[in-house]
């Protein structure tokens, strides 16, 4: 029997990679969509209370469990940066073409070696609004920013996330599988369901 959870999303593509990791966990994954059309303000400065922030929200307008996926790219010469502002690196609205160009320009003439990055996912789960025991999980996904953009599948930094452990490939050039075997999003996933296993609320 499939539960309900509510996906505090509003990216429908992070959307579709999410639901088809909890799938496969027995729960039938409804969009915020179908509840409100608000986004809550993410201005905390570490992902996982970003996290925290959307799901709660979630949760209190669908009385359903909730979870959200606040994520990110930190790039070694940038000392972190775009980090929790990726969304929005090159300004808002959110525009993926701009934050790609924004950050070839800032990397311009570094060497492959100066120019290291690692994807971020934290992920918050919350059985109700008030609930005082989130249940929190991390991933991340380390590669190099490529110096020009490089396939058409993924989104946002993906065609310029050179993946390393998959024949020099962008994370753009690989199938929504293979995404999901090494991405922040999927380790990170991976690591959640371990931890609701052990939960009894959660496991049932
Ligand atoms: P959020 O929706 O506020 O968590 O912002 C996440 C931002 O980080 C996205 O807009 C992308 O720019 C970037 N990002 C997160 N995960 C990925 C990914 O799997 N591939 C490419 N970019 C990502």
């Amino acid at each position: 029997m499939s539960r309900q959870l509510v996906l505090a999303s509003q990216n429908p593509k992070k959307s579709k990679e999410l639901d088809a990791l909890l799938r496969p966990l027995g729960w039938q994954v409804r969009p915020l969509s179908d509840f409100t059309g608000e986004s809550p303000v993410e201005d905390a400065s570490t992902f996982v209370e970003n996290a925290l922030i959307k799901a709660r929200h979630a949760a209190r307008l669908s009385g359903l469990p909730a979870i959200a996926d606040d994520s990110g790219l930190e790039v070694d010469a940038l000392g972190g940066a775009p980090g929790v502002y990726s969304a929005r690196y090159a300004g808002e609205p959110s525009d993926d073409a701009a934050n790609n160009r924004k950050l070839l320009d800032a990397l311009a003439g570094l060497p492959p070696e100066r120019r290291g990055a690692r994807f971020v996912c934290a992920l918050a789960l919350l059985r109700h609004a008030d609930d005082p025991v989130p249940v929190i999980a991390i991933g991340t996904w380390s590669g190099q920013i490529l110096a020009a953009p490089r396939g058409q599948g993924g989104f946002g930094y993906d065609p310029l996330f050179l993946v390393p452990e998959l024949e020099g490939r962008s994370a753009a050039e690989l199938s929504a599988d293979e995404k999901a075997q090494h991405s922040h999003r999927g380790g990170a996933l991976r690591n959640l369901a371990n931890q609701l296993g052990n939960d009894s609320f959660l496991s049932k």
